[in-house]
């Protein structure tokens, strides 16, 4: 397998500014020092509770936010090096779908301009083709040629997002990020949805990287899955290792609150004292210390690195090191 992207030493920390003279007093260290790989082809999921960065992550890949250090090899290219026109370009290459399709959707524009809009971004197609163009996209999306002149309050929340699907299509994409992509649906339309988005990444050769906080979701349409807690990579497995012999025991919490598909296998809920603490002042040593049932003293003082337990399942606890 090829790698298409590789994030190293991702890091974006945030300065907090302080006092009388507003010195750098601290920092939000919002993104710790995390690499993975994602291979052309594949869904790599990122999934976590909400705090857990993984949006920002998925940001942070595309320069959409300052302070972000480390290198991010798209194609052996580090985008984090680019130039803002070299990285305008590449961006064709890298598109976003997000949770609300309908707020980064204009309202006064139909079906037909919104696409068009981004084809004229592409600008492979020449002008006078670009409807034929745009009922290709619609037809691919599983919408109507006769819907091309619609608003985007005339189409239901699937729908619409099957719009923004169109959009990032147009721009022939590499890699496209999915951040929360179905969340705001129905389960019924969610299923739906990601059905789409598989059998386009057929189609298309597509890869994503599919952020979310719902693992049932996850379990559906990813080949590997990592894990992040804190800003901090924990766990990342192929999904059948992750989801059937979870080795971190944040992973553990998780999987366990979801409900078991096999009714004959018995699951003890594992509940997660409070929230995920701010990443201001995050916890020292391991993370994930304050809220783990296992930790131990060395727990708090030492930060777990990722260990492989096989070629394709690493995990950061100390625990497992042992
Ligand atoms: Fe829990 Fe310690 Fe493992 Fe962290 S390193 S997950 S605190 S056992
Ligand atoms: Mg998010």
């Amino acid at each position: 397998k090829k790698p298409l992207l590789q994030v190293n030493n991702l890091k974006q920390h945030f300065p907090i500014k302080g006092g009388i003279f507003g010195r750098t007093v601290n920092h939000v260290k919002a993104v710790d020092d995390i690499s993975f790989t994602i291979f052309e082809g594949e869904t790599l999921s990122i999934v976590g509770e909400s705090g857990c960065k993984k949006s920002t992550t998925g940001r942070a890949i595309l320069r959409l936010d300052e302070k972000t250090s480390g290198s991010v090899l798209f194609e052996g290219k580090d985008l984090l090096a680019m130039s803002k026109s070299q990285m305008r370009d590449m961006r064709k290459d890298l598109q976003v779908i997000f949770q609300d399709p309908f707020a980064s959707l204009n309202p006064r524009q139909s079906v037909s301009q919104i696409l068009g809009e981004a084809l004229a971004i592409q600008n492979v197609i020449p002008a006078n083709k670009r409807r034929e163009r745009i009922i290709e996209l619609l037809s691919y999306v599983g919408l109507r040629p006769d819907q091309i002149d619609r608003f985007p309050h005339e189409f239901s929340g699937g729908q619409r997002q099957r719009i923004g699907i169109a959009r990032a299509l147009a721009m022939q994409p590499k890699l496209i990020i999915c951040d929360e992509a179905v969340s705001a649906l129905d389960v019924s339309i969610q299923a739906q949805v990601l059905n789409l988005l598989k059998s386009l990444q057929r189609q298309f050769k597509l890869t994503y990287l599919f952020i979310s906080h719902d693992l049932g979701v996850v379990r559906h349409i990813s080949d590997r899955v990592m894990v992040m807690y804190l800003g901090k990579v924990v766990e990342i497995a192929d999904k059948k290792s992750l989801f059937d012999s979870p080795k971190h025991p944040y992973t553990q919490a998780l999987l366990s609150a979801i409900p078991v598909p096999d009714v004959t296998k018995k699951q003890e809920r594992i509940i997660l004292r409070g929230d995920v603490p701010s990443p201001i002042n995050p916890p020292t040593g391991c993370r994930f210390h304050t809220r783990c049932p296992y930790a131990v003293e060395r727990c708090k003082t030492e930060v777990p690195g990722l260990t492989s337990l096989h070629s394709t399942h690493q995990v950061a606890c100390h625990l497992v090191e042992q």
